[in-house]
């Protein structure tokens, strides 16, 4: 594919699955803006076609002033991947406000902003990509994770309403829904198992791949593959939907 000419946008693009989805496009020209809170994080990635840029996506006004930097710099957003976010599980009556509020303003909040300030220059053009990085956990229920569930089912929501919203324009919006997949985030869920129970890092590692049906943990460029093919021309009648990377999960 050729990508040559486009500026993409990967919130999180410095670790996980979106440095692999940044790679992957800059594999194919674009030019990407990596974004995270860390810079150090994303200094040490920045290469040919990754250009790290810090901003806090809870952070209405930061997510304004680092996107149009990135477009005064890089031309339009074309691509616009939502991949940011933060996976804590808390059981119902442990969740308190604050916990509540964090989880939305990152993975909800963080979405809506980065999509909405990218769009504006997206318009200008004619054509666009906007996938945002959901779950499993946006589909189906997720024991002692309802916030975390909350929140990517929102992210899916949106993406279909804004689907609609944008119907037979030459833009599409579509979510991914991994299964757990071999990132910084799962490696802290491992540790925090091993924490809370007792058992052995190897053990804890079990408990996690065995909650992907297929039973390994996905890995980062399994993702990215989604998200390319997303972004192919050939693609552009697949919109408003989900594509599920959990090796059978329903
Ligand atoms: P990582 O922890 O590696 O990635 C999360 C990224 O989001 C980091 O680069 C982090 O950078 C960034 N981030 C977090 N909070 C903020 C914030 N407030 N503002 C800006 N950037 C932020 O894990 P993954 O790659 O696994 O996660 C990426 C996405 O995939 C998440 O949305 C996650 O929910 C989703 N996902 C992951 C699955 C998995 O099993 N790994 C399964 C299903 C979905 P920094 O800390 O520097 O800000």
């Amino acid at each position: 594919m050729d990508l040559q000419g486009k500026h993409a946008l990967v919130t999180g693009g410095g670790t996980g699955i979106g440095l692999a989805i940044a790679t992957a496009l800059a594999g194919c020209g674009a030019q990407v803006t990596i974004t995270g809170r860390r810079l150090e994080v994303l200094q040490a990635v920045a290469g040919p076609g990754l250009h790290p840029a810090v901003m806090d996506v809870t952070e209405e006004s930061q997510v304004r002033d680092v996107i149009g930097a990135a477009v005064a710099a890089r031309g339009p957003v074309q691509i616009c991947v939502a991949n940011a976010g933060i996976a804590e599980g808390r059981k119902l009556h442990k969740t308190s406000s604050e916990f509540w509020r964090r989880i939305m303003a990152t993975n909800l909040d963080g979405c809506f902003y980065t999509v909405r300030e990218s769009l504006t220059s997206m318009l200008q053009t004619d054509w666009g990509r906007v996938i945002a990085v959901s779950s499993i956990a946006g589909l189906r229920g997720a024991a002692g994770a309802g916030a975390y569930a909350a929140s990517k089912h929102g992210v899916i929501g949106m993406m279909r309403s804004f689907a609609e919203d944008f119907l037979g324009q030459p833009y599409t919006f579509n979510s991914i829904c991994p299964g757990y997949v071999d990132t910084p985030i799962v490696s802290r869920n491992t540790e925090a198992i091993r924490d809370r129970t007792g058992v052995s890092a190897e053990e804890a590692q079990a408990m996690m791949v065995g909650l992907n049906r297929h039973k390994r943990l996905i890995t980062p460029e399994e993702v990215a593959a989604a998200a390319l093919w997303l972004c192919d021309p050939l693609s552009g009648s697949t919109n408003g939907t989900e594509v599920r990377i959990a090796g059978g999960q329903v």
